[in-house]
Protein backbone atom coordinates (compact mmCIF):
# COMPACT_ATOMS: atom_id res chain seq x y z
CA UNK A 1 0.00 0.00 0.00
CA UNK A 2 1.24 3.52 -0.93
CA UNK A 3 1.64 5.92 2.05
CA UNK A 4 3.45 9.13 1.43
CA UNK A 5 3.05 12.38 3.61
CA UNK A 6 4.03 15.53 3.09
CA UNK A 7 5.50 17.25 5.96
CA UNK A 8 5.93 21.06 6.25
CA UNK A 9 7.06 22.92 9.09
CA UNK A 10 4.68 25.81 10.25
CA UNK A 11 7.34 28.57 10.08
CA UNK A 12 6.22 30.79 6.96
CA UNK A 13 3.97 30.78 4.32
CA UNK A 14 4.10 27.89 1.91
CA UNK A 15 6.56 28.84 -0.84
CA UNK A 16 6.06 27.13 -4.39
CA UNK A 17 8.57 24.61 -3.65
CA UNK A 18 6.59 23.33 -0.86
CA UNK A 19 3.54 22.94 -2.85
CA UNK A 20 5.38 21.13 -5.67
CA UNK A 21 6.25 18.60 -3.24
CA UNK A 22 2.62 18.60 -1.74
CA UNK A 23 1.42 18.18 -5.02
CA UNK A 24 3.63 15.62 -5.80
CA UNK A 25 2.94 13.82 -3.12
CA UNK A 26 -0.42 13.85 -3.58
CA UNK A 27 -0.69 13.13 -7.26
CA UNK A 28 1.52 9.66 -6.54
CA UNK A 29 -0.82 8.71 -3.74
CA UNK A 30 -3.61 9.12 -5.79
CA UNK A 31 -2.41 7.70 -8.78
CA UNK A 32 -1.78 4.74 -7.46
CA UNK A 33 -4.88 4.47 -5.61
CA UNK A 34 -3.05 5.18 -1.56
CA UNK A 35 -2.91 7.26 1.07
CA UNK A 36 -2.08 11.38 1.32
CA UNK A 37 -0.99 11.97 4.81
CA UNK A 38 -0.73 15.65 6.15
CA UNK A 39 2.56 15.64 9.01
CA UNK A 40 3.37 18.97 11.19
CA UNK A 41 6.58 18.91 11.52
CA UNK A 42 6.56 21.64 14.88
CA UNK A 43 9.59 20.83 16.59
CA UNK A 44 11.39 24.23 15.94
CA UNK A 45 9.26 25.40 19.10
CA UNK A 46 10.99 29.28 18.31
CA UNK A 47 10.17 29.18 14.60
CA UNK A 48 6.79 27.08 14.43
CA UNK A 49 3.47 29.07 15.07
CA UNK A 50 -0.14 28.03 15.00
CA UNK A 51 -0.81 30.90 12.47
CA UNK A 52 1.34 29.16 9.86
CA UNK A 53 0.36 25.46 10.47
CA UNK A 54 -3.71 27.07 9.86
CA UNK A 55 -2.51 29.01 6.95
CA UNK A 56 -0.86 26.21 5.29
CA UNK A 57 -4.20 24.05 6.04
CA UNK A 58 -6.10 27.05 4.24
CA UNK A 59 -3.52 26.91 1.30
CA UNK A 60 -3.27 23.35 1.11
CA UNK A 61 -7.31 22.96 0.98
CA UNK A 62 -7.64 25.99 -1.58
CA UNK A 63 -5.18 24.22 -3.87
CA UNK A 64 -7.34 21.09 -3.70
CA UNK A 65 -4.94 18.66 -1.96
CA UNK A 66 -7.09 16.74 0.40
CA UNK A 67 -5.11 14.45 2.90
CA UNK A 68 -6.64 11.39 4.13
CA UNK A 69 -5.08 11.62 7.24
CA UNK A 70 -3.68 14.78 9.50
CA UNK A 71 -3.82 17.02 11.98
CA UNK A 72 -7.31 18.40 12.05
CA UNK A 73 -9.05 14.85 10.46
CA UNK A 74 -7.32 12.85 12.61
CA UNK A 75 -6.27 8.76 11.73
CA UNK A 76 -4.77 5.76 12.72
CA UNK A 77 -1.22 6.79 13.13
CA UNK A 78 -1.92 10.28 14.87
CA UNK A 79 -1.50 12.17 16.18
CA UNK A 80 -0.20 14.42 13.45
CA UNK A 81 2.26 17.31 15.15
CA UNK A 82 5.28 16.43 15.83
CA UNK A 83 4.52 18.49 18.83
CA UNK A 84 2.26 15.85 20.52
CA UNK A 85 4.74 13.10 19.53
CA UNK A 86 7.08 13.61 22.20
CA UNK A 87 6.73 10.19 24.17
CA UNK A 88 7.70 8.32 20.76
CA UNK A 89 10.77 9.83 19.98
CA UNK A 90 11.99 9.19 23.86
CA UNK A 91 10.87 5.84 23.87
CA UNK A 92 13.34 5.05 20.54
CA UNK A 93 16.34 7.56 22.16
CA UNK A 94 15.92 5.74 24.98
CA UNK A 95 16.14 2.33 23.43
CA UNK A 96 18.78 3.37 21.46
CA UNK A 97 21.26 4.71 24.80
CA UNK A 98 20.11 0.59 26.38
CA UNK A 99 21.39 -1.28 22.50
CA UNK A 100 24.37 1.41 23.21
CA UNK A 101 23.78 2.58 20.34
CA UNK A 102 23.53 6.10 20.89
CA UNK A 103 25.64 7.87 23.98
CA UNK A 104 24.70 11.04 25.97
CA UNK A 105 27.00 14.35 25.26
CA UNK A 106 27.95 16.88 27.40
CA UNK A 107 29.95 19.17 25.35
CA UNK A 108 28.81 22.60 25.37
CA UNK A 109 27.76 24.86 22.57
CA UNK A 110 31.16 26.82 23.29
CA UNK A 111 32.88 23.62 22.93
CA UNK A 112 31.16 23.00 20.00
CA UNK A 113 31.70 26.00 18.33
CA UNK A 114 35.50 26.02 19.08
CA UNK A 115 35.99 22.45 17.40
CA UNK A 116 33.89 23.80 14.46
CA UNK A 117 36.30 26.90 13.89
CA UNK A 118 39.31 24.65 14.44
CA UNK A 119 38.01 21.92 11.86
CA UNK A 120 36.93 25.04 9.34
CA UNK A 121 40.48 26.58 9.89
CA UNK A 122 42.26 22.88 8.85
CA UNK A 123 40.44 23.02 5.80
CA UNK A 124 38.16 19.98 7.04
CA UNK A 125 34.55 19.47 7.00
CA UNK A 126 33.52 20.07 10.86
CA UNK A 127 32.02 17.26 12.38
CA UNK A 128 31.53 16.51 16.20
CA UNK A 129 34.81 14.77 17.30
CA UNK A 130 33.37 12.02 19.56
CA UNK A 131 34.24 13.50 22.73
CA UNK A 132 31.68 11.71 24.67
CA UNK A 133 31.24 8.87 22.97
CA UNK A 134 33.43 6.44 24.89
CA UNK A 135 32.62 8.01 28.02
CA UNK A 136 31.23 4.75 30.42
CA UNK A 137 27.41 4.24 30.48
CA UNK A 138 27.57 4.91 34.84
CA UNK A 139 29.17 7.90 34.64
CA UNK A 140 26.83 9.50 31.57
CA UNK A 141 23.74 8.29 33.91
CA UNK A 142 25.48 9.66 37.32
CA UNK A 143 25.83 13.30 35.68
CA UNK A 144 22.20 13.12 33.52
CA UNK A 145 20.57 11.98 37.54
CA UNK A 146 22.77 15.34 38.86
CA UNK A 147 20.84 17.23 36.07
CA UNK A 148 23.14 18.12 33.48
CA UNK A 149 21.98 19.29 30.58
CA UNK A 150 22.54 16.53 28.07
CA UNK A 151 21.78 16.05 24.41
CA UNK A 152 21.56 12.66 22.64
CA UNK A 153 23.77 11.58 20.10
CA UNK A 154 23.46 8.36 17.41
CA UNK A 155 26.72 6.57 16.94
CA UNK A 156 27.26 6.02 13.43
CA UNK A 157 28.85 2.84 12.74
CA UNK A 158 29.60 1.11 9.09
CA UNK A 159 30.72 2.17 5.94
CA UNK A 160 28.44 3.84 3.30
CA UNK A 161 24.91 5.00 3.32
CA UNK A 162 23.22 3.88 -0.26
CA UNK A 163 20.00 4.63 -1.47
CA UNK A 164 18.34 4.37 -5.27
CA UNK A 165 17.47 7.45 -5.35
CA UNK A 166 13.48 7.51 -7.88
CA UNK A 167 15.00 10.49 -8.79
CA UNK A 168 18.79 10.70 -8.74
CA UNK A 169 19.26 6.98 -9.19
CA UNK A 170 22.19 5.41 -6.97
CA UNK A 171 23.30 7.20 -4.03
CA UNK A 172 26.00 7.19 -1.92
CA UNK A 173 27.54 8.73 1.43
CA UNK A 174 30.65 7.47 3.21
CA UNK A 175 29.66 7.38 6.73
CA UNK A 176 32.76 8.74 8.23
CA UNK A 177 32.01 12.31 6.73
CA UNK A 178 28.42 12.42 9.01
CA UNK A 179 30.03 12.23 12.27
CA UNK A 180 27.72 11.03 15.69
CA UNK A 181 24.76 13.82 15.14
CA UNK A 182 21.85 14.34 18.11
CA UNK A 183 19.12 12.87 17.84
CA UNK A 184 17.50 14.52 20.74
CA UNK A 185 18.35 17.83 22.23
CA UNK A 186 19.59 18.65 25.43
CA UNK A 187 16.31 20.72 25.86
CA UNK A 188 14.19 17.37 24.98
CA UNK A 189 13.28 18.45 21.87
CA UNK A 190 14.15 15.96 19.13
CA UNK A 191 16.10 16.63 16.15
CA UNK A 192 14.68 16.80 12.81
CA UNK A 193 16.66 13.58 11.20
CA UNK A 194 15.48 12.08 14.13
CA UNK A 195 11.29 12.37 14.37
CA UNK A 196 11.26 12.50 10.79
CA UNK A 197 12.83 8.58 10.60
CA UNK A 198 10.71 7.88 13.88
CA UNK A 199 7.52 9.08 12.43
CA UNK A 200 7.95 7.64 8.80
CA UNK A 201 8.31 4.20 9.87
CA UNK A 202 5.11 4.38 12.66
CA UNK A 203 2.95 5.75 10.07
CA UNK A 204 4.20 3.10 7.77
CA UNK A 205 5.22 5.62 5.06
CA UNK A 206 6.21 3.49 1.80
CA UNK A 207 7.75 6.39 -0.44
CA UNK A 208 9.15 9.80 0.79
CA UNK A 209 9.10 12.54 -2.22
CA UNK A 210 10.64 15.67 -0.66
CA UNK A 211 12.83 18.45 -2.34
CA UNK A 212 16.49 18.00 -2.89
CA UNK A 213 17.60 20.03 -0.44
CA UNK A 214 16.84 17.34 2.20
CA UNK A 215 19.89 14.69 0.17
CA UNK A 216 22.62 15.58 2.41
CA UNK A 217 19.78 14.58 5.69
CA UNK A 218 18.87 11.13 3.39
CA UNK A 219 22.34 9.18 5.12
CA UNK A 220 21.35 10.54 8.14
CA UNK A 221 17.85 9.44 8.63
CA UNK A 222 19.28 6.15 7.31
CA UNK A 223 21.60 5.55 10.19
CA UNK A 224 18.86 5.56 12.26
CA UNK A 225 17.12 3.32 10.08
CA UNK A 226 20.08 0.88 10.36
CA UNK A 227 20.71 1.42 14.13
CA UNK A 228 16.94 0.46 14.43
CA UNK A 229 16.86 -2.05 12.60
CA UNK A 230 14.00 -0.89 10.37
CA UNK A 231 13.53 -1.12 6.65
CA UNK A 232 13.62 2.66 5.07
CA UNK A 233 11.14 3.60 2.49
CA UNK A 234 11.76 4.51 -0.93
CA UNK A 235 13.34 7.99 -1.27
CA UNK A 236 12.59 10.51 -4.38
CA UNK A 237 14.58 13.64 -4.06
CA UNK A 238 12.83 16.88 -6.66
CA UNK A 239 15.29 18.89 -8.34
CA UNK A 240 15.86 22.34 -6.93
CA UNK A 241 13.04 25.13 -8.69
CA UNK A 242 14.75 28.18 -10.10
CA UNK A 243 14.04 31.58 -11.33
CA UNK A 244 14.38 32.53 -14.66
CA UNK A 245 17.59 34.24 -14.04
CA UNK A 246 18.46 30.46 -12.78
CA UNK A 247 19.32 31.11 -9.00
CA UNK A 248 17.07 29.53 -6.78
CA UNK A 249 13.77 30.78 -6.68
CA UNK A 250 12.96 33.35 -4.35
CA UNK A 251 11.28 36.57 -2.85
CA UNK A 252 13.54 38.56 -5.14
CA UNK A 253 11.62 36.52 -8.22
CA UNK A 254 8.23 38.14 -7.45
CA UNK A 255 5.44 36.00 -6.06
CA UNK A 256 6.44 32.58 -4.21
CA UNK A 257 3.88 31.79 -1.67
CA UNK A 258 0.84 30.15 -2.47
CA UNK A 259 -0.86 33.32 -0.53
CA UNK A 260 0.23 35.62 -3.21
CA UNK A 261 -0.47 33.57 -6.14
CA UNK A 262 -3.87 33.20 -4.91
CA UNK A 263 -3.94 37.10 -3.97
CA UNK A 264 -3.09 37.49 -7.56
CA UNK A 265 -6.33 35.86 -8.70
CA UNK A 266 -4.32 32.66 -10.25
CA UNK A 267 -6.56 29.89 -10.02
CA UNK A 268 -5.96 26.35 -8.25
CA UNK A 269 -6.48 24.59 -11.42
CA UNK A 270 -3.68 26.63 -13.22
CA UNK A 271 -1.82 26.73 -10.28
CA UNK A 272 -1.35 22.67 -9.60
CA UNK A 273 -1.37 22.13 -13.70
CA UNK A 274 1.65 24.25 -13.46
CA UNK A 275 3.39 23.49 -10.34
CA UNK A 276 3.17 19.82 -11.82
CA UNK A 277 5.18 20.57 -14.66
CA UNK A 278 7.81 21.87 -12.87
CA UNK A 279 10.39 18.92 -12.87
CA UNK A 280 7.56 16.33 -14.44
CA UNK A 281 6.45 15.38 -17.47
CA UNK A 282 3.52 13.28 -19.13
CA UNK A 283 5.08 10.24 -20.79
CA UNK A 284 4.37 11.55 -24.32
CA UNK A 285 6.98 14.28 -22.94
CA UNK A 286 5.05 17.49 -24.60
CA UNK A 287 1.04 17.68 -23.46
CA UNK A 288 1.12 20.65 -21.20
CA UNK A 289 -2.70 21.25 -20.53
CA UNK A 290 -3.43 18.38 -17.78
CA UNK A 291 -6.44 19.04 -15.86
CA UNK A 292 -6.21 17.12 -12.02
CA UNK A 293 -8.31 13.99 -13.57
CA UNK A 294 -5.33 13.55 -16.36
CA UNK A 295 -2.45 14.48 -13.83
CA UNK A 296 -3.55 11.73 -11.58
CA UNK A 297 -4.21 9.32 -14.04
CA UNK A 298 -1.05 10.06 -15.79
CA UNK A 299 1.34 10.70 -12.72
CA UNK A 300 4.56 8.45 -12.61
CA UNK A 301 7.71 8.96 -10.55
CA UNK A 302 9.12 7.52 -13.76
CA UNK A 303 9.29 11.01 -15.44
CA UNK A 304 10.90 13.63 -12.96
CA UNK A 305 13.75 15.01 -14.54
CA UNK A 306 16.91 15.52 -12.30
CA UNK A 307 17.67 19.00 -13.59
CA UNK A 308 16.20 22.20 -11.97
CA UNK A 309 13.07 23.39 -12.92
CA UNK A 310 12.27 27.07 -14.21
CA UNK A 311 10.02 29.14 -12.94
CA UNK A 312 8.63 30.57 -15.92
CA UNK A 313 5.57 33.43 -15.23
CA UNK A 314 4.34 33.52 -18.88
CA UNK A 315 3.37 30.22 -19.17
CA UNK A 316 1.87 29.92 -15.31
CA UNK A 317 0.00 33.31 -16.92
CA UNK A 318 -0.76 31.33 -20.01
CA UNK A 319 -2.23 28.35 -17.94
CA UNK A 320 -3.83 30.53 -15.88
CA UNK A 321 -5.90 32.43 -19.26
CA UNK A 322 -7.03 28.60 -20.71
CA UNK A 323 -8.17 27.44 -17.21
CA UNK A 324 -10.14 30.91 -16.52
CA UNK A 325 -11.85 30.40 -20.08
CA UNK A 326 -13.02 26.88 -18.87
CA UNK A 327 -14.23 28.26 -15.88
CA UNK A 328 -17.72 28.60 -16.08
CA UNK A 329 -18.73 32.69 -15.87
CA UNK A 330 -21.11 32.53 -12.98
CA UNK A 331 -17.73 30.78 -10.80
CA UNK A 332 -15.13 33.28 -12.28
CA UNK A 333 -17.78 36.50 -11.40
CA UNK A 334 -17.95 35.07 -7.89
CA UNK A 335 -14.43 34.78 -7.88
CA UNK A 336 -13.94 38.39 -9.59
CA UNK A 337 -15.94 40.15 -7.10
CA UNK A 338 -13.03 41.14 -5.13
CA UNK A 339 -10.87 42.05 -7.45
CA UNK A 340 -13.23 45.00 -8.59
CA UNK A 341 -14.45 45.96 -5.15
CA UNK A 342 -10.94 46.28 -4.26
CA UNK A 343 -10.51 48.58 -6.89
CA UNK A 344 -13.59 50.67 -5.78
CA UNK A 345 -16.01 49.72 -9.02
CA UNK A 346 -18.53 47.33 -7.26
CA UNK A 347 -19.32 46.42 -3.82
CA UNK A 348 -18.35 43.58 -1.37
CA UNK A 349 -21.70 42.27 -1.27
CA UNK A 350 -22.77 43.14 -5.53
CA UNK A 351 -26.11 41.02 -5.55
CA UNK A 352 -27.09 38.67 -8.35
CA UNK A 353 -27.69 41.16 -10.82
CA UNK A 354 -24.90 42.96 -10.61
CA UNK A 355 -23.31 39.43 -10.25
CA UNK A 356 -24.81 38.77 -13.87
CA UNK A 357 -24.02 41.80 -15.20
CA UNK A 358 -20.30 40.76 -14.31
CA UNK A 359 -20.69 37.83 -16.26
CA UNK A 360 -20.51 39.59 -19.55
CA UNK A 361 -17.99 42.21 -18.39
CA UNK A 362 -15.42 39.01 -18.21
CA UNK A 363 -16.85 37.87 -21.23
CA UNK A 364 -15.95 41.07 -22.93
CA UNK A 365 -12.84 41.92 -21.06
CA UNK A 366 -11.43 37.88 -20.21
CA UNK A 367 -8.94 37.91 -23.45
CA UNK A 368 -6.47 40.30 -22.00
CA UNK A 369 -6.32 39.46 -18.37
CA UNK A 370 -3.99 36.84 -17.01
CA UNK A 371 -4.63 36.64 -13.73
CA UNK A 372 -7.45 38.04 -11.91
CA UNK A 373 -5.51 41.03 -10.43
CA UNK A 374 -5.37 42.16 -13.84
CA UNK A 375 -9.11 42.68 -14.04
CA UNK A 376 -9.59 46.51 -13.08
CA UNK A 377 -7.40 47.20 -15.13
CA UNK A 378 -8.66 45.56 -18.20
CA UNK A 379 -12.22 46.42 -17.29
CA UNK A 380 -11.19 50.07 -16.70
CA UNK A 381 -12.50 51.21 -19.91
CA UNK A 382 -16.14 50.10 -18.27
CA UNK A 383 -15.84 52.19 -15.38
CA UNK A 384 -14.12 55.55 -16.14
CA UNK A 385 -14.45 57.81 -18.66
CA UNK A 386 -13.00 61.06 -19.00
CA UNK A 387 -13.62 62.87 -22.23
CA UNK A 388 -11.11 65.45 -21.76
CA UNK A 389 -8.55 63.39 -20.98
CA UNK A 390 -9.41 61.60 -24.17
CA UNK A 391 -8.70 64.53 -26.38
CA UNK A 392 -5.52 65.71 -24.29
CA UNK A 393 -3.70 61.84 -25.38
CA UNK A 394 -2.04 62.05 -28.63
CA UNK A 395 -3.25 58.55 -29.07
CA UNK A 396 -7.05 59.27 -28.95
CA UNK A 397 -7.07 63.36 -29.60
CA UNK A 398 -7.09 62.62 -33.22
CA UNK A 399 -11.03 61.73 -33.23
CA UNK A 400 -11.65 65.54 -32.23
CA UNK A 401 -9.09 67.16 -34.73
CA UNK A 402 -9.55 65.21 -37.90
CA UNK A 403 -12.32 66.35 -40.19
CA UNK A 404 -13.59 62.95 -41.13
CA UNK A 405 -13.61 61.72 -37.89
CA UNK A 406 -14.97 64.54 -36.56
CA UNK A 407 -17.88 64.32 -39.34
CA UNK A 408 -19.00 60.62 -37.96
CA UNK A 409 -19.27 61.92 -34.95
CA UNK A 410 -21.41 64.99 -35.41
CA UNK A 411 -23.88 62.61 -37.49
CA UNK A 412 -23.11 59.84 -35.06
CA UNK A 413 -23.52 61.42 -31.63
CA UNK A 414 -27.19 63.15 -32.23
CA UNK A 415 -27.98 59.55 -33.28
CA UNK A 416 -27.54 57.82 -30.10
CA UNK A 417 -28.97 60.52 -27.85
CA UNK A 418 -32.01 60.35 -29.42
CA UNK A 419 -32.55 56.64 -28.51
CA UNK A 420 -34.73 55.51 -26.15
CA UNK A 421 -33.44 52.45 -25.18
CA UNK A 422 -30.39 51.53 -26.69
CA UNK A 423 -29.53 48.17 -28.16
CA UNK A 424 -26.40 46.83 -30.12
CA UNK A 425 -28.96 46.38 -33.31
CA UNK A 426 -29.97 50.14 -32.76
CA UNK A 427 -26.58 51.14 -31.89
CA UNK A 428 -25.44 49.57 -35.53
CA UNK A 429 -28.58 51.00 -37.31
CA UNK A 430 -27.48 54.31 -36.19
CA UNK A 431 -24.04 53.70 -37.36
CA UNK A 432 -25.43 52.22 -41.07
CA UNK A 433 -27.44 55.34 -41.32
CA UNK A 434 -24.01 57.70 -40.53
CA UNK A 435 -22.24 55.43 -43.10
CA UNK A 436 -24.78 56.47 -45.81
CA UNK A 437 -24.72 60.42 -44.67
CA UNK A 438 -21.14 60.92 -44.30
CA UNK A 439 -20.02 58.15 -46.71
CA UNK A 440 -17.44 56.43 -44.55
CA UNK A 441 -16.72 53.21 -43.57
CA UNK A 442 -14.93 50.42 -42.00
CA UNK A 443 -12.48 51.65 -39.69
CA UNK A 444 -13.23 55.37 -40.69
CA UNK A 445 -16.52 54.49 -39.26
CA UNK A 446 -15.99 52.70 -36.52
CA UNK A 447 -12.47 54.28 -35.00
CA UNK A 448 -13.99 57.51 -33.99
CA UNK A 449 -16.93 55.53 -32.57
CA UNK A 450 -14.84 53.55 -30.63
CA UNK A 451 -12.72 56.18 -29.01
CA UNK A 452 -15.93 58.45 -28.48
CA UNK A 453 -16.91 55.48 -26.38
CA UNK A 454 -14.00 53.78 -24.78
CA UNK A 455 -11.62 56.04 -24.67
CA UNK A 456 -9.00 53.32 -26.07
CA UNK A 457 -8.01 52.52 -30.08
CA UNK A 458 -8.62 48.92 -29.69
CA UNK A 459 -10.40 46.59 -27.26
CA UNK A 460 -13.43 44.29 -26.50
CA UNK A 461 -16.00 44.26 -29.58
CA UNK A 462 -18.67 46.90 -29.55
CA UNK A 463 -21.60 44.23 -29.83
CA UNK A 464 -20.14 43.28 -26.22
CA UNK A 465 -19.58 46.77 -24.61
CA UNK A 466 -22.42 48.47 -25.50
CA UNK A 467 -25.21 46.22 -23.23
CA UNK A 468 -22.41 46.43 -21.16
CA UNK A 469 -22.61 49.99 -20.59
CA UNK A 470 -26.06 50.26 -21.03
CA UNK A 471 -27.12 47.40 -18.46
CA UNK A 472 -24.42 48.66 -15.66
CA UNK A 473 -25.79 52.13 -16.35
CA UNK A 474 -28.88 51.07 -14.76
CA UNK A 475 -27.73 49.13 -12.11
CA UNK A 476 -26.46 51.18 -8.30
CA UNK A 477 -22.80 49.90 -8.60
CA UNK A 478 -19.86 51.45 -6.41
CA UNK A 479 -18.61 53.54 -9.20
CA UNK A 480 -20.98 54.27 -11.84
CA UNK A 481 -20.96 53.33 -14.91
CA UNK A 482 -21.99 56.20 -17.72
CA UNK A 483 -24.05 54.87 -20.67
CA UNK A 484 -23.49 55.23 -24.17
CA UNK A 485 -25.63 58.80 -24.11
CA UNK A 486 -23.82 60.10 -21.06
CA UNK A 487 -20.33 59.30 -22.53
CA UNK A 488 -20.94 61.17 -25.97
CA UNK A 489 -23.01 64.01 -24.29
CA UNK A 490 -19.56 64.51 -22.29
CA UNK A 491 -17.42 63.70 -25.54
CA UNK A 492 -19.54 66.44 -27.52
CA UNK A 493 -19.09 69.24 -25.10
CA UNK A 494 -15.75 68.75 -24.07
CA UNK A 495 -14.77 68.26 -28.29
CA UNK A 496 -17.35 71.45 -29.44
CA UNK A 497 -18.91 69.07 -31.50
CA UNK A 498 -22.11 70.83 -32.65
N1 LIG B 1 9.83 19.47 7.70
C1 LIG B 1 10.66 19.25 6.58
C2 LIG B 1 10.60 20.45 5.66
O1 LIG B 1 9.68 21.23 5.77
C3 LIG B 1 10.21 18.01 5.86
C4 LIG B 1 11.27 17.26 5.22
C5 LIG B 1 10.87 15.88 4.80
O2 LIG B 1 9.96 15.78 3.97
O3 LIG B 1 11.45 14.94 5.31
O4 LIG B 1 11.47 20.66 4.85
Amino acid sequence: MVRVRFAPSPTGYVHVGNARTALFNWLFARHEGGIYILRIEDTDVDRSEARFEKQLLDDLRWLGLDWDEGPDVGGPFGPYRQSERQSFYHQYAAQLLDAGQAYFCFCTPEQLEAEREEALKAGRQPRYSGRCRTRPREESARKVAEGQPAAIRLKITGNEFEWRDRVHGSMSFESDVIGDFILVRSDGHPAYNFAVVIDDHLMEISNVIRGDDHISNTPRQLAVYRALGWQPPEFAHLSTILGPDRTRLSKRHGATSLEQFRAMGILPEALRNYLALLGWSPADGKTEILNSEELTRQFSLDHITKSPAIFDWDKMRWLNRHYMKQTPLPYLAALSQPFLAEAGYISQEADDRALAWLERVLDAVLKNVGQLDQLPSAAKLIFEYDASAILRRDETRGVAEEEGARAVLEAFIPAILAEEDLTYERFRAAAQSVCLAVGKKGKELYHPIRVALTGEVSGPELEKLIPIFEQGSRLPLKKHVKSCAERLREFAAAAKLG
